[in-house]
């Protein structure tokens, strides 16, 4: 059995709950990234935390779905009050798709991105990033904000950004869709494995569609361990013990 860490999950959104992370201490699981979304979420991540200590490291963030302008205070307020508890920054970042845009436009994104990332700055905190169709700007803001330490989660973006993300000894992170998600495949190709984490984004709904679909959980951890050894062509052993290297640093956990 591996030490596996699921450096990103949405526990807050998983019913019966207690009994997942039975399972997943079960399948080896050494401990859970737990990624807030928005006030409530990340009120239930932190009492989770509390009832699961060290399995269960919280993080707090505002996920760009959800940013209104009129919550800003509330959400940002809450994210400093309580940050001395957290492992992280996240999740947050940056969303480009229309749908998103239509809610908060990439100007309200940005703005919020940049001060909720100074406060991981004021807090030396890692951030835990969303960047979809928006991989340039969210990168640059992780750079103007001063981090350190940051991974662009779930990652699907340009090799040309993807390069300067592992160039400043940022971090990506694999989730379960690389068994089948062309450009995120390709990240994985890319990235080396010292610059490497895994994740499930659980209770995410993978292979949507298809006969192989599957509502993940953090168990499925060793999913994104299987491929991404086969993509790497090195062993799972090999590969869990550095991605969970690489999770214990990057969280000091
Ligand atoms: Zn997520």
């Amino acid at each position: 059995m591996y030490q596996l860490i699921d450096t990103h999950a949405h526990l807050d959104e998983i019913e019966d709950i207690e009994q997942v992370l039975a399972d997943a201490g079960e399948a080896g699981l050494a401990a859970v990234v737990a990624v807030g979304s928005d006030l409530e979420s990340n009120r239930k991540v932190l009492e989770l935390a509390a009832r699961h200590e060290k399995f269960v490291n919280p993080a707090l963030g505002w996920h760009p779905w959800f940013i209104k302008e009129a919550d800003i205070e509330a959400n940002l307020g809450f994210i400093k009050a309580y940050i001395h508890e957290a492992v992280a920054i996240g999740e947050v970042g940056l969303d480009y798709h229309k749908r998103v845009r239509a809610v908060a436009d990439k100007e309200l994104q940005k703005r919020v991105l940049g001060e909720i990332l100074q406060i991981a700055k004021t807090h030396d905190k890692p951030a835990s990033i969303h960047s979809r169709y928006a991989w340039r700007d969210a990168y640059d803001a992780v750079v103007n904000a001063g981090l350190e330490k940051a991974v662009f989660h779930w990652y699907t973006g340009t090799s040309s950004v993807l390069r300067d993300i592992i160039e400043n000894g940022y971090y990506i992170s694999v989730t379960p869709a690389v068994e089948y998600h062309e450009e995120h495949r390709r990240a994985v190709k890319e990235a080396p494995l010292e610059r490497m984490l895994l994740e499930t984004d659980c209770p995410v709904v993978y292979q949507r569609g298809t006969e192989n679909e599957f509502t993940s959980s953090p168990a499925d951890v060793l999913r994104s361990l299987r491929e991404a050894a086969v993509l790497k062509g090195v062993s799972e052993e090999e590969l869990a013990e550095i991605t969970t290297q690489n999770a214990v640093r990057l969280f000091g956990l």
